[in-house]
């Protein structure tokens, strides 16, 4: 007898937990599951920050895929999604390859939000993957060298716009990485500029008023200047130009003022609303009993008018039940509502503070930065089990990450 298909799109926090589900719900030969992704390597978005400012090691933010799947369970095809057809049951991908499916999981992500400023999409820099984010780390190299050559300061500006969780770990870790990369590139750090632009009026502006002043606190240490309520209007090659006729004179722009769905979701024949496929209760697609969507491409709607945040959290503690929801609806049993337990955040500022609330406590300094390590370790040990934390953390790769120019 022919065996289910289940296709999984993506293998991000929501797609590659689905997946690991999957091979534990799954019965011996009850379904053929495939694992699409653009690139055969998983990241931690959530240390990308590190990538961009040189921080950490490359093994312990990317790790390949086929190693962390049981491929007697999991079939993983690397290949970019181009597009959906739900009438055919058929995904193609760039190059002209098709796989067809029963059962789909879309999860593709989310892409960068320039709010169509000028030259942001050509210029700026994004914390959108593994890939762009080591772009920022290769621009300050890059930099670096250059100011040797013609002492122009505007090489040692670097400016990262964006105030939200993302800008300020990425802020953080800047303050922390470049002047080590000052001493091994023989520049004097004394000169180098971070630089923070956010439109509202602090950083972290969601948060409780001690948490804001805590943070802008550490960032003042670390003598970054700080543009509050400032907008950004544009962004060139050599300048980033702000509201108020300010211009600070930069090469490099690190853009992190908010995501959208990927815009691959557009290409799928499903209904798209703000950018992202609107699902059910249950994560289906509306309107589709066989097509499911979860983490920063789906919008889930708690209420009439709030959707569930792009977070890490809500993709993995979706991905659990729409693993049960696949199963269910394969062997024609009961499907099981989604309800988001938020658990908290934290972010880091450099390697020795972090900010956030857990439950009802808020954190601050290096018991917040010993949490966020904690909350790391235990998406690592969910990945992979202790062996992934050694592996990452010693070197010890059966198959480096490599990356070419497409990915
Ligand atoms: C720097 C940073 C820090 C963050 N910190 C936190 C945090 O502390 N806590 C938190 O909860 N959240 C955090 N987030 C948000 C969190 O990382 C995202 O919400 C989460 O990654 C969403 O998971 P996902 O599975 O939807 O998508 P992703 O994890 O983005 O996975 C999508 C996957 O799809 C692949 N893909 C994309 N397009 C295609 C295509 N066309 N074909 C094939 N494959 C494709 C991508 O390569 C990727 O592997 C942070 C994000 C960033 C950028």
């Amino acid at each position: 007898m022919r065996k289910p298909k289940i296709v999984i799109l993506g293998a991000g926090y929501g797609g590659i937990i689905t997946s690991k589900q999957l091979e534990k719900l799954l019965k011996s030969g009850e379904a053929d599951v495939t694992l699409i992704n653009k690139h055969d390597y998983h990241y931690i978005t959530t240390q990308l920050h590190k990538t961009g400012a040189g921080t950490a090691a490359d093994r312990q933010i990317a790790m390949s895929i086929p190693e962390l799947i049981n491929p007697a369970k999991t079939h993983f095809k690397k290949g970019a999604v181009s597009s959906v057809d739900t009438t055919q049951q058929v995904v193609h991908l760039e190059g002209g390859d098709t796989v067809s499916y029963d059962y789909l999981l879309i999860a593709l992500g989310f892409d960068i939000e320039t709010f169509d400023i000028p030259g942001i999409k050509e210029h700026a820099y994004s914390i959108r993957s593994f890939r762009s984010t080591k772009a920022i780390y290769n621009q300050i190299i890059r930099q670096l060298n250059l100011y040797k050559e013609d002492q122009d300061p505007s090489r040692l500006t670097f400016v990262v716009a964006g105030g939200g969780f993302t800008g300020v770990e990425m802020l953080g870790e800047l303050a922390e990485g470049l002047p080590k990369l000052c001493k091994k590139y023989d520049v004097p750090f004394e000169i180098v500029k971070i630089v923070a632009v956010e439109a509202a009026a602090s950083v972290i502006p969601f948060f409780h008023k001690e948490s804001i002043q805590y943070t802008t606190e550490v960032l003042e240490k670390f003598n970054i200047d700080m543009y509050m309520g400032t907008k950004i209007l544009e962004c060139t090659p050599d300048k980033v130009v702000l509201e108020n006729n300010l211009e600070i004179a930069a090469k490099t722009l690190i853009w992190s003022c908010g995501v959208k769905g990927n815009p691959i979701v557009q290409n799928c024949g499903l209904p798209v609303e703000k950018g992202k496929l609107p699902v059910d209760t249950f994560l289906r697609v509306k309107g589709k009993n066989n097509i499911f969507s979860i983490g920063d491409c789906a919008l889930f709607m708690m209420d009439e008018k709030n959707a569930l945040p792009p977070t890490a959290q809500v993709a993995l503690q979706e991905a659990d039940v729409c693993a049960k929801n696949i199963v269910a609806t394969l062997r024609g049993g009961d499907l099981k509502s989604f309800e988001y337990h938020h658990k908290g955040s934290v972010a880091s500022i450099g390697v020795w503070a972090a900010v956030g609330k857990v439950g009802n406590f808020r954190l601050s300094g290096l018991f917040g930065a010993f949490m966020k390590q904690v909350i790391e370790a235990r998406y690592l040990l969910n990945l992979g089990g202790p062996s992934l934390i050694i592996k990452q953390h010693f070197g010890v790769s059966k198959e480096p990450v490599k990356m070419t120019a497409n990915q």
